[in-house]
């Protein structure tokens, strides 16, 4: 492709620029599109899971090639309840990205290897000095960190482990929190792959950014042991240290990141402001950008401001609940929060995880008898609660490990 010939230029290869760009080839197959990712695959290494009620049917077949595992229902543990329930939970995996992106994009579409050093909103500059242009340019290289953002962490060390037996769970383990409550709300999460091989995640709501990831290694160790499964192979690890919001300022934030360019992804704030989830929204904008009229790069830019500013605002009742667990709950109380939200009705909790709680949701979600002091949670809300952590900056990846 001649670079002249650019029509959308999606910078990050990542999930966000990754369903962008499966949307478009789809839905525009008339435009050329540049994918430029700084590593040598798309999607890095990841496992990224969802709830099937997080998607909606019109986006299910932008998900259904990438899905490598399956299951109909899940379970979560905490100290005084147990509970399955039956909303289907999938996983889908950077490689099986790479590979549809491969497949579905004509050849010259997809620059790996190569680091971007700034964008505009029709073109963008490589870290080699070179600069190309674009009808259109989406900055889709993703955010570790939020700026103008407060809130706490998300913090977690992951292990696909191949058991020397079966290990006999029938479906996931979306929490169980039945753990010390260490360092935050702690639970385990377990995604059972196949009959002998199950991946494990230590998870830790927290205030601070550092994972020390031996130690979590040493957990995952001492709970398959605790469940008598013995270890034959670890052959995948991942950490993450996701930025969970409570409150900031989104116009501040948007001109930090991109400076009126098109953004996506966790980049442009896209993640339920709870669960640092990111998926649901990539989806749900990758099909918003395949239908909007003008791919220009100004009209890119107020369509990608308009998305996401409407998704903050959107976002305000997750931010309360974020600021209620972070800065009412005492950290090794945090787990009755949970433990309450799942008594709950089954739809409230899917509507919850998918960020479309309807009013009588935050309502009830909200009535009854506090998991924390009502005072504590009064005070959280004017900002008379425990500190908040600034969200701005996450400790280099060498300190996380
Ligand atoms: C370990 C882990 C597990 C997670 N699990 C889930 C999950 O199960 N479900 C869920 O919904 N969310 C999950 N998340 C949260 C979030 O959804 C993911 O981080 C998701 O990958 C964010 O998508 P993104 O496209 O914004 O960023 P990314 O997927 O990180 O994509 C950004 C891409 O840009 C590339 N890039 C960065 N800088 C440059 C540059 N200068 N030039 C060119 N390319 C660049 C990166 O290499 C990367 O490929 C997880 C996060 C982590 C860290």
């Amino acid at each position: 492709m001649h670079r002249r010939d650019i029509d959308i230029a999606i910078l990050g290869g990542g999930l966000a620029g990754g369903l962008i760009a499966l949307t478009l080839a789809k839905t525009r197959p008339d435009l050329s599109l540049l994918v430029v990712e700084t590593g040598e695959t798309l999607g890095g290494n990841h496992v990224w899971s969802f709830f099937a009620s997080d998607v909606a049917m019109d986006d299910a077949w932008l998900l259904e090639p990438l899905i490598a595992a399956r299951w109909d229902n899940y379970d979560v543990h905490f100290p005084a309840h147990s509970r399955t329930l039956a909303t289907p939970y999938r996983s889908i995996t950077s490689e099986r990205l790479d590979a549809a992106l491969r497949e579905v994009l004509p050849a010259g579409s997809l620059l790996t290897g190569a680091t971007v050093a700034s964008a505009t909103p029709k073109s963008f500059e490589l870290a080699d000095g070179q600069t190309i242009s674009a009808g259109g340019v989406i900055d889709a290289r993703g955010a570790s960190a939020l700026p103008h953002m407060a809130g706490g962490w998300q913090k977690f060390a992951g292990q696909m482990l191949r058991l020397e037996q079966p290990h006999g769970l029938e479906r996931p383990v979306v929490m169980d929190a039945r753990v010390n409550q260490i360092d935050g709300y702690r639970f385990v999460y377990c995604l059972p792959f196949s009959a002998s091989e199950v991946f494990i995640e230590d998870t830790y709501y927290a205030d601070t950014a550092d994972l020390d990831v031996p130690t979590l290694r040493g957990r995952i160790a001492a709970y398959a042991n605790a469940q008598s499964w013995k270890i034959a192979e670890i052959s995948r690890e991942e950490t993450g240290v996701l930025p969970v919001i409570a409150a900031g300022n989104f116009d501040a934030f948007w001109q930090a990141q991109g400076r009126n360019t098109a953004l996506a992804g966790t980049r442009a704030a896209l993640v339920h402001p709870l669960t640092s989830y990111s998926l649901p929204d990539a989806a749900r904008y990758a099909r918003h950008i395949g239908q909007l009229p003008d791919l220009g790069g100004a009209a890119l830019c107020k369509a990608s401001y308009d998305w996401a500013s409407r998704h903050w605002r959107q976002g305000k009742f997750y931010r309360m609940l974020t600021t209620m667990l972070f800065s009412a709950a005492a950290p090794q109380d945090r787990f009755r929060i949970l433990e309450r939200f799942y008594r709950l009705p089954a739809g409230l909790v899917e509507r919850f995880y998918s960020g479309r709680s309807t009013p009588g949701d935050k309502l009830r979600i909200l009535a009854g008898k506090p998991p924390v002091p009502i005072t504590a949670a009064l005070a959280s809300l004017f900002g008379q609660g425990r500190p908040l952590s600034s969200l701005d900056h996450q400790p280099p990846e060498d300190q996380q490990r």
